[in-house]
């Protein structure tokens, strides 16, 4: 069982959040601040060394994705030797059954969750629930969102999309809060909430951002440091960590704890950044008596078979949807299931079927801003067009795309009918002005349709050269190309969103 998707339904949720005034002042604020923190701490020190920074992560992850088989075996039996009890699961079914399980096995009552994107996916908290659990999340945005009943819309700010005085309106409402304004009142009365439910929870679960292979170990980063307690206070911690987590070593897991949260909040590091070894052992006071690894696939092998395995290494900075022009309009909710923005659009087709996600391979300008600021090089864009040839050839292409793409075709495999569509065209528009006709109104309403020029440039093109070359007026630029190192300074310094 995995989340149901709502992907499909993509225009209508885009329409609902390009009409609600404040999700966009919220979205904006927050995805342009993430953008622009990034680029500070990125590259801080020089933007070679950030651009150094990137690749050496993306070849971490990418080593890690080719020894994939090999690593997992590594990390179960170093994992083992740790203390730690690990579990497969196939499908979120198998995943939840075996959280379930646990609970049963440790008569576990309540639950302490720190903040992770895959039970998010494997509805994890709906099973415990639906069994009499008490489920809390500790992360604060996750809090909000679990009181709220939503679900997160932006991978590392799941409440991104709220605006202040909406946090504490859910404050007052589900928890009796005295009304205020002052943020620092609203965060203290949660910790003060989230405190009884750490020291009254049973199991603690967690996620995992990567898994080291070589010492057996879970890396976990968060700002908040509930995931600490998560993982340490309660009787028994469940970790739930999907198998592209895996990396191969500890400074692997080094290079990655820093290009993960300059990329996402502008943090060199995260305030908490730990590794995990097992249950408390017998001469140490803290820690969970029992402690339990669950390895999920849920569609992942699938991938990992395909030409769209480079999307495995994605480490769920949230960068790309800070940077996406799609994204930061309408905020994560539109693309209808788990994970929005560019990364959204090539996963959720990944994981629930590119029919029950058609338009989510178009939610994007292929500006390629997405692959420029992730922190492990993924070729986002291609993997988009890929997609969008594998909605062709499965026959999912809308039908008036098909005939406009043939018409299209028939019009530029000859010159006489190019000439005679542009002619056409420029007529079109002297007499209908800025406004396109019928269903291309639609995207003349919010945008200026730019002038045909009077004269096509064949024409021009053939009275240049009927004249003489003195009356010939330069055209191009007489400066030669710079090299690169002329060039200087890196192009991902500095640049503005697009
Ligand atoms: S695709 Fe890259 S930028 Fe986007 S969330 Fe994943 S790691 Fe971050």
């Amino acid at each position: 069982m995995t989340l149901d998707a709502q992907s499909n339904n993509f225009i209508a949720l885009a329409d609902v959040a390009l009409h609600n005034e404040d999700l966009q002042h919220a979205i904006g604020e927050g995805t342009r601040t993430a953008y622009y923190r990034r680029l500070d701490t990125m590259f801080a020190h020089s933007d070679e060394h950030g651009e150094f920074m990137r690749q050496q992560a993306a070849e971490a992850k990418r080593r890690a994705l080719r020894n994939l088989p090999d690593l997992l075996e590594l990390a179960e039996r170093n994992l083992k030797a740790n203390g730690f009890k690990v579990e497969w699961a196939e499908d979120a079914a198998q995943a939840n059954q075996l959280v379930l399980d646990i609970a049963r096995r440790h008569q576990v009552q309540s639950v302490a969750k720190s903040k992770s994107m895959l039970t998010e996916e494997l509805g994890t908290n709906d099973v415990l629930e639906a069994a009499g659990l008490r489920v809390v999340e500790t992360d604060l945005g996750e809090y909000i969102i679990q009181l709220a009943g939503e679900t997160p819309s932006h991978i590392v700010g799941p409440v991104m999309h709220k605006t202040k005085a909406e946090i504490r309106d859910v404050f007052v409402r589900e928890l009796g809060m005295t009304p205020t304004d002052n943020a620092e009142e609203m965060v203290a009365f949660a910790r003060k909430m989230l405190r009884e439910d750490f020291l009254n929870a049973d199991m603690g679960i967690s996620g995992g951002n990567f898994l080291i292979a070589e010492t057996g170990s879970i890396g976990l980063v968060m700002n908040e440091g509930n995931g600490r307690m998560c993982t340490s206070l309660p009787r028994v911690h469940v970790a739930l960590i999907g198998i592209e987590k895996i990396v191969d070593t500890v400074e692997d897991y080094a290079t990655l704890t820093q290009v993960l949260p300059s990329s996402s909040t502008g943090q060199k590091m995260t305030v908490y950044t730990n590794i995990l070894n097992g249950p408390a052992r017998a001469d140490e006071a803290d820690g969970p008596e029992h402690a339990y690894v669950i390895l999920v696939d849920n569609g992942r092998s699938d991938i990992y078979a395909t030409k769209y395995a480079e999307a495995l290494s994605c480490i769920r900075c949230g960068a790309c949807q800070n940077a996406c022009p799609v994204y930061r309009t309408m905020g994560g909710h539109a693309y209808g299931w788990v994970y929005g923005g560019p990364i959204g659009a090539v996963l959720t087709p990944l994981f629930v079927g590119l029919e029950n996600a058609t338009p989510l391979p178009h939610a994007s300008s292929l500006c390629g801003s997405c692959k420029q600021v992730c922190p492990v090089d993924i070729d986002l864009p291609r993997m988009l067009l890929d997609l969008r040839w594998d909605l062709v050839r499965e026959g999912e292409s809308k039908a008036g795309w098909d005939m406009a793409m043939k018409l299209w075709a028939v019009g530029m495999t000859s010159p006489t009918r190019f000439s005679l569509g542009g002619k056409a065209a420029r007529a079109g528009q002297a007499i209908m002005g800025e406004y396109m006709p019928g269903p291309l109104g639609n995207w003349s309403k919010h945008r200026d349709f730019p002038d045909f020029a009077p004269k096509p440039f064949r024409q021009l093109w053939g009275s240049r050269r009927h004249r003489p070359v003195k009356e010939r007026a330069p055209t191009l630029n007489p400066s030669p190309p710079q090299s690169p190192a002329s060039r200087g300074k890196h192009p991902t310094k500095r640049e503005g969103l697009k």
